[in-house]
């Protein structure tokens, strides 16, 4: 089902690949060796803050591809033919996976990071998102709790089930009727924790919508968790592994990924807190030495790179206190090992408890108090509340 705006937008894309293609053919008409210039963008340097020129929004320099160079022939081959196929998507309104459009062509395309690298600088170059090319990930994300919507004209009902896992939509944009009596969105980094929380019923026992991306999200979860912290306006707290993976996951939904930096306007969550679990959390739940684990050359080589990252000390840097802090103690633990006292700690105490000071003593408070009093208040139809 495709809604006015949807195909709207599906016409403006192929009016966009008609108008460069075009411009190709002129500037080879023209004897010109220099076809497109795609704009870089990234999510952050690792410059001091006066140094600085991230943007979010904005490129920072080009990318000139030239027929003069071998490397940059093989780019735009692959590029013209991701373009080909996208175009034949969008007249057709098909939709097709990144893992489908390489097995098109495997020879050619060699690797799906060359097929996903093309998708990136169509994206940059159409100034759209990937969804607007009707290439959609498979699946990965959960979603469980307080929450209701349709996709599509399908019906998620997780209010009835609200601790059984559901599937996050891959179509977000055809997201519609949202609605929740959630106090807020939890996002746990990974499956296991899910369905902890899940056998201990924990939404059944806290009004709240849990997800999780099974490790690094991908678009579809990051993208739908986008849309519920819009449009329900919830406070959302992230739970990771006390590690340089886990803070890096917790990185990617709070600031978008480097690799899809020119479309983090619309993939990060600046609103996400993290709530743990913190370095300090080993001995604030008297975790023993042997749920500890020495961090590894890569973990500390990979902690101080993460350390230099200019948005944390934009944005965050309470956060790399707390990074340091697992630098300066040498180790590293799973969310996981908060179980060591009990199978239910992490439902029982910890997050209650974690949950609750953000709440109560966080800034938050204030612009969330009207949801909190609600009751299956809020219903979102994809015009507005009503
Ligand atoms: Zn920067």
């Amino acid at each position: 089902m495709e809604g006015n705006r949807g195909s709207l937008e599906r016409i403006e894309v192929l009016r966009k690949i008609t108008e460069l293609t075009r411009s190709m053919i002129v500037e080879l008409s023209n004897g010109s060796s220099k076809m497109i210039a795609i704009d870089r963008f990234k999510s952050y340097c690792t410059n001091s803050l006066e140094n600085c020129c991230c943007r979010f929004n904005l490129s920072e320099g080009k990318d000139v591809l030239t027929l003069q160079r071998e490397s940059h022939v093989r780019r735009l081959d692959v590029l013209l033919r991701v373009l080909l196929i996208i175009q034949q998507l969008l007249r057709e309104n098909r939709h097709s996976s990144k893992r489908d459009m390489y097995y098109m062509h495997p020879s050619i395309f060699t690797d799906q990071s060359v097929v996903d690298r093309a998708i990136n600088d169509i994206c940059i170059l159409l100034q759209c998102s990937r969804h607007n090319l009707n290439v959609v990930s498979v699946g990965n994300g959960l979603v469980m709790g307080w929450l209701r919507f349709s996709e599509a004209g399908r019906r998620f009902d997780c209010l009835k089930k609200p601790n059984s896992a559901q599937f996050i939509p891959v179509q977000v944009e055809e997201v519609t009727d949202i609605a929740t009596a959630a106090d807020y969105i939890l996002v746990v980094e990974k499956e296991s924790v899910f369905q902890r929380l899940a056998n201990d019923r924990f939404c059944s026992r806290n009004r709240c919508i849990v997800i999780t991306g099974r490790g690094y999200p991908d678009v579809p979860t990051r993208r739908f968790l986008r849309l519920l912290v819009d449009v329900l306006a919830l406070p959302a707290f992230c739970l990771v592994d006390c590690d340089p993976y886990g803070f890096d996951i917790l990185t990617t939904y709070r600031f978008g990924s480097m690799q899809m930096a020119y479309d983090a306007k619309n993939l990060r969550i600046p609103q996400l807190q993290w709530i743990g679990a913190f370095a300090s959390d080993s001995e604030k739940y008297d975790l023993p030495e042997q749920c500890l684990i020495p961090l590894t050359s890569k973990d500390k080589r990979r902690t101080e790179a993460l350390l230099q990252r200019c948005y944390l000390r934009r944005e965050v840097p309470h956060w790399r206190l707390e990074l340091d802090s697992m630098l300066q103690r040498g180790v590293k633990f799973e969310i996981e090992a908060l179980s060591v006292h009990n199978i239910s700690f992490l439902s029982d105490h910890y997050l209650p408890s974690k949950i609750e000071s953000e709440l109560t003593t966080g800034k938050l408070i204030g612009d969330y108090q009207s949801i909190h009093s609600t009751n299956m208040g809020l219903v979102w139809n994809g015009n507005g509340m009503s």
